[in-house]
């Protein structure tokens, strides 16, 4: 399909969906401050959130200099529960000195719009385009993921989808591209199981590392289930984890390293929408914990593997359900110099004989972060970390005794593909350029992997270090 007619045909599809809020904002208020607070607002932030925000922080700063008379506290309490609010109240409170050198204006030129704190290329082009009207492309997390899935272009970062639509996209499509693959990437081509079963492009789309939602039908359904070592509960509650669990579709979700006591939860993270939660709870405040979020109510729960040495760090969880037990652990790590292998694989010994009783009942799955990449295949630089925590030769030898034991690592029943990872660095951009490391399994019992339907590595899922995985069974 030619990218013109797509993005004609999506521009009629659209029309009658929800509009993003930024667009609603430009269009309603056709004023650059306020455009730009909002886009700077709106980053990792629902539209609702957003709009709530922007509403009560414009009621008293409905210009640069209001917003001058507010301390950054205030700021923060406004527009609070905003992803980063932190971070934007600093952003915002350090506007008005910023806009100085324009004599109070928001400017419209990329090179000086990419100077105002907290303003990146994104914030940037969507301001020139909603605000002054000027052509720039906004690429944002729905725009690279739509045209990489399309093969429209071919990158790793939105900074190259950029530069990449520059040369293909007519000049016309600039500006409304955003607002139309925004609209349509929110309702129905969704990171997350894209209804791609209701979509007017299901016939042509090549679904590139799409995995469409499911609808299910009673007693021919799979089942699907998540996990994912968040890296702090609370911290990704202010990315939108709570959107990502609703739209996941998965009947179970399991997290790792909580870092939080269960009282230390909101209400909306202990509630989530059609999900009943459980928690473990390390003895040290902010540290280890695991999680289940399920559909169904299990038949029995137990905390821990009834060793205190391991309970203690509340890194284990199991759940029963009529066919099958979810054990959802977090592995520890052996720590810099390998100071805590000695733990590490005491616990995964102890992991592995408390597993074994259950699949001996029923079907087993073993979820989380194993804490160790397998074979040479499950990270990028296997030689330079050959003695490193996480690929060190007695980490790697218990995966392999485990496996060897009839242990089925799920993802590579059905993918023997190099550069598929679930953890990457924070530093060097190792996300970016895929610098990463597969630590995260689902594992299933030798007996039940006839009932496997396929294991994925959710990969356009951010908020953590890490990033989700999933498996669908029978
Ligand atoms: S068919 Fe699915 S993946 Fe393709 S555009 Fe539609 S919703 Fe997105």
């Amino acid at each position: 399909m030619k990218l013109e007619y797509f993005i004609e045909t999506l521009e009629e599809e659209v029309a009658n969906y929800h509009t993003p809020v930024i667009d609603l904002i430009a269009v309603q208020t056709r004023d650059p401050f306020k455009v730009l607070v909002a886009t700077i607002l709106s980053a990792r932030t629902k539209d609702e959130t957003t709009a709530g925000a922007s509403r009560r922080l414009f009621n008293e700063a409905s210009d640069i200099y209001d917003l001058a008379c507010l301390s950054e506290k205030r700021i923060r309490e406004l527009i609070r529960p905003v992803g980063f609010f932190n971070n934007k109240a600093k952003y915002l409170s350090r506007l008005p000195n910023a806009l100085k050198p324009y004599a109070g204006k928001v400017p419209d030129k990329l090179e000086q719009l990419l100077e105002l704190p907290g303003v990146g290329r994104k914030t940037a082009n969507l301001v020139l385009s909603m605000a002054f009207g000027k052509p720039a492309i906004c690429v944002d997390t729905h725009v690279h993921r739509i045209m990489n899935l399309w093969e429209f272009v071919n990158t790793k970062t939105p900074e190259a989808t950029e530069k990449a639509l520059r040369k293909i996209l007519p000049i016309q499509y600039w500006i409304k591209i955003n607002s139309i693959l925004v609209t349509f990437g929110q309702k129905r081509c969704k990171p997350v199981a894209p209804q791609c079963d209701i979509c007017l492009f299901e016939k042509d789309c090549p679904k590139i590392g799409v995995t469409p939602r499911q609808i299910k039908n009673e007693g021919t359904d799979s089942m699907k289930l998540i996990s994912w070592n968040v890296n702090g509960l609370r911290a990704i509650e202010k990315k939108g984890f709570i959107d990502i669990i609703e739209e996941s579709g998965a009947d179970i979700f399991a997290v790792q390293e909580t870092r939080a006591w269960p009282e230390q939860l909101s209400d909306e993270l202990k509630n989530i929408k059609g999900y009943l939660s459980y928690f473990t709870k390390a003895r040290k405040k902010g540290y280890s914990g695991v999680g289940v979020y399920t559909r169904k109510k299990p038949l029995n729960v137990n905390i821990g593997i009834g060793k205190d040495q391991f309970d203690d760090e509340g890194r284990v969880i199991t759940m029963e359900f009529t066919d099958f037990f979810l054990i959802n652990a977090y592995f520890p790590n052996a720590q810099h110099g390998l100071k805590r292998i000695d733990y590490k694989i005491e616990f995964n010994i102890a992991l592995f004989e408390y597993a074994k009783k259950m699949a001996d009942k029923k079907t087993t799955l073993i979820c989380g972060d194993f804490n160790v990449a397998h074979k040479a295949i499950d990270l990028a630089n296997p030689k330079a970390n050959e003695k490193n925590p996480g690929f060190s030769i007695r980490e790697r030898n218990w995966m392999s005794k485990f496996i060897n034991a009839g242990w089925v690592d799920t993802f590579r029943a059905f993918n023997q593909e190099p550069g598929q990872y679930s953890w990457w660095s924070y530093r060097f951009n190792a996300r970016s350029k895929n610098i990463g490391w597969r630590i995260d399994y689902f594992i299933v019992d030798a007996n039940s992997k006839s009932k496997l339907r396929k294991a994925t590595i959710l990969t356009d899922i951010f908020g953590s270090d890490h990033c989700p995985v999933q498996v669908e069974l029978l």
